[in-house]
Order: C-alpha cells, then structure tokens, then sequence
C-alpha cells in the first residue's frame, strides 16, 4: 500500500448496522479529508441480505477478497433471527478466526452529561476471542457443545498456552501505552487448569513487561468491582466469555451498549472495527441508534492501522474523530436518545462531521 491510503472492507452486517455502518464511514470519510488520507471504502455483502442476493450469510470469496485490503468494518450481525437454512450462519466467528484476530480491544470511557454512572472511567478490556467456552469457534469442525443423550449437555472450554500468551501481550503492550497497569480476570480458584494455563501464561508474559504493574481478580469479584471501583482499572485481560460478559456490564457503566466500541485485531496488520453491541432489531429503522460505537471502532481501526503501518495522516484522523466527538456529546440536541439527547443517528453523524469542520487542532 502506498502512504496515506486505505482500502477497507465496508460490511453493514444486520438491522441498525444499516444505519450505524454508513454513519461510521461518513465521519470517517470527512475526518481522512481533512488530513489527505484517502480510504477505498469496498462494500460488500454480508448477513440476511447477503443470504436473499447471494444464498449465503457469508457468501463465498469475502474472506479472500477482505484478505487483499487493509482491514475492514464489520456492523451487527443478528444471526439469532436468520431462518433455518443453510447457507444461514453467523460470520463473525468466523471471520475472527480466519484472520487470526485473537484479541477483542474494547474500551469503556465516562463522557459528561450522558448519564455515566461515574465521571471518570477510562479502562480496557482485552477479550480473547477465539477460544474459551464459545462453542462456534472453539473447534476446529463440528462443535464445542453436544449433547450425548437426551438429557445431557457437555459445552467445551478451550484454553491454550499460546492463545493465552498472544492476548496477554496485546494487553501489556496496551498498558505500557497507558496507565501500565494490567488486571489479569479468571477464575483459576475453580478452573484450576483452564483459567490457572490462562494466568501462568499471562504472568509469564508479564515478566517482560517490568514496566507494568500486574494484578489478578478473580471475575465474581472482578463483577463487583467493577460496579463499585471502575477507576482503579486501566488495561484488563481475560478469556473469551468471560470478557463477553464484563464489557457489557463496563458499557452499562457509561450509558450503555451504544457507548461500546470494540477493535479486533492479530498479529498482523490486519484488523476488523466491530461495536460490542448487537444489531437491536427492536430499534432498526426508527434512527434511535447511537452510531457511537461503531463510528468509535472504526476511529480505533484509523489509529491502530496508522500506528502499525506508519501512515501518520490515518492517525491524525482518529484523533480529530476522536475531539469532534467529544464536542458533539456534549450537545443533548445532537445525541441520541439513549445517551439523554434528543437527536437521532442522523443528526448525531452530522454534528460530527460538522464539528470536524470547525476543528482546530490543540
Ligand atoms: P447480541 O447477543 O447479538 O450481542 P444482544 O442480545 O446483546 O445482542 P443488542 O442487539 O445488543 O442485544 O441489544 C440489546 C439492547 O440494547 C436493545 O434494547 C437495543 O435496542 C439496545 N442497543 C444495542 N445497541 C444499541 C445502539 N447502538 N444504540 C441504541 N441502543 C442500542
């Protein structure tokens, strides 16, 4: 690729995504015309619409052709209400597997007046995303769940030495960038050779990070804490259903799912800007969707690819994403209603790049 040039996949994904996915590229647009990066936005199918044109939720040859571009942003994907064909699977596991995308980076960040339940959260939660209990992307082929009788259910939790290690490294490198204090979540008191791989495996990584303060939490308390002393986090890591189930709980803490960003990303240069939340039918069509986090993800992707591949104007990008934001959650008449506004996910998107006009660098 040549300097200052992008070619990201576009895939709005299921309900809301298509409203939030073309929100997030529009505001990124504007924010790569402002510092003469240029983004080849590809669209491409994918989900129930996909599944009507195509035959497929997935439909063949998007792996590799995604595989030729930078990276890409991936909208909800409401697989719980495709019908019951083949052909009808849900392509984000897969996806994160394929292109090896083990760590879900998802920030939790307190803004003013949008109903956070404290000022000052500013954490991380590093998830694994490509083991653990979830039973779609823990095996190879078939599935981590059976069912031997009629009456039985075994679900598999997969964790591995080298899955474990790749995360932790991703979260100590985060921290090193930031308050370089790293929790390690598990519960190794009880998975005494799940989770107990999970935290020898991080602790050993933790040895060549000096310069990070390790903790461990076990994650029932990990639950509480969080609700009771979300600042005293900085980067937190922890296994794959585990993290799932904290980053919602984090997202309540500042406004909800809406406020909930996520990057997933490798070891390579290579990644996917995926919002934590799901692609809330109850809400599609009615503009009541917050584009915040999936707008956030796809700011998270600007940065992280600029900083990997030293394209300097994708990072200046993200930051001036990153102010006209901040301006526009301040403003209630801009903000959708479940952040305390009274906009919609159009007049939202539009502040934003309008705020982007009017930004002068500090
Ligand atoms: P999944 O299991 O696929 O993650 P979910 O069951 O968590 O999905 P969501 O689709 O995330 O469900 O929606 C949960 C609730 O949060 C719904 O009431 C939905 O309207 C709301 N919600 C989710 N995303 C947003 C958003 N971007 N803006 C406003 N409300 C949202």
């Amino acid at each position: 690729m040549s300097e200052a040039h992008l070619v990201l996949g576009v895939l709005d994904g299921d309900d809301i995504g298509h409203e939030i996915v073309p929100a997030a590229v529009e505001v990124a647009s504007a924010a790569a015309g402002h510092h003469g990066l240029r983004i080849d936005w590809r669209p491409m199918p994918i989900g129930r619409r996909a599944l009507d044109t195509h035959g497929s939720t997935l439909p063949p040859g998007t792996l590799e052709t995604l595989a030729a571009m930078d990276g890409f942003v991936l909208g909800p994907i409401g697989h719980r209400d495709y019908p019951r064909v083949p052909g009808a699977i849900n392509p984000h596991p897969i996806m994160r597997k394929h292109f090896n995308l083990f760590a879900n980076v998802r920030p939790t960040r307190s803004y003013p007046g949008i109903g956070c339940l404290y000022d000052d959260i500013d954490l991380v939660i590093v998830r694994e995303n490509n083991e653990g209990f979830q039973p779609d992307r823990n095996v190879f082929a078939g599935s981590g769940e059976f069912r031997p009788t009629q009456d039985v259910t075994i679900s598999v939790r997969v964790i591995t030495r080298v899955g474990s290690e790749r995360v932790a490294r991703v979260a100590l490198n985060l921290a090193r960038s930031r308050r370089k204090l790293l929790t390690i979540v598990h519960k190794n008191t009880v998975f005494k050779l799940g989770c107990g791989m999970f935290v020898e495996e991080c602790r050993r990584a933790a040895a060549d990070f000096p310069d990070v303060t390790v903790n461990e939490v076990i994650v029932d308390t990990m639950a509480m804490r969080l609700v009771r002393d979300p600042q005293s986090f900085d980067v937190v890591v922890t296994t794959n259903m585990f993290g799932d189930i904290l980053t919602d709980e984090a997202a309540g803490l500042v406004g909800g799912l809406g406020m909930a960003p996520g990057l997933c990303i490798g070891d390579g240069d290579f990644a996917m800007a995926q919002a934590t939340h799901g692609s809330a039918p109850d809400i599609a069509g009615t503009g009541r969707a917050n584009p915040y986090a999936m707008i956030d993800s796809t700011r998270m992707l600007l940065d992280w690819l600029g900083r990997r591949r030293g394209i300097a104007p994708a990072v200046e990008a993200a930051r001036t994403m990153e102010r006209a934001i901040i301006a526009t959650l301040a403003d209630p008449s801009a903000r959708t209603g479940d952040i305390g506004g009274s906009g919609t996910t159009q007049t939202m998107t539009a502040a934003i790049v309008d705020a982007m006009r009017q930004d002068r660098p500090a």
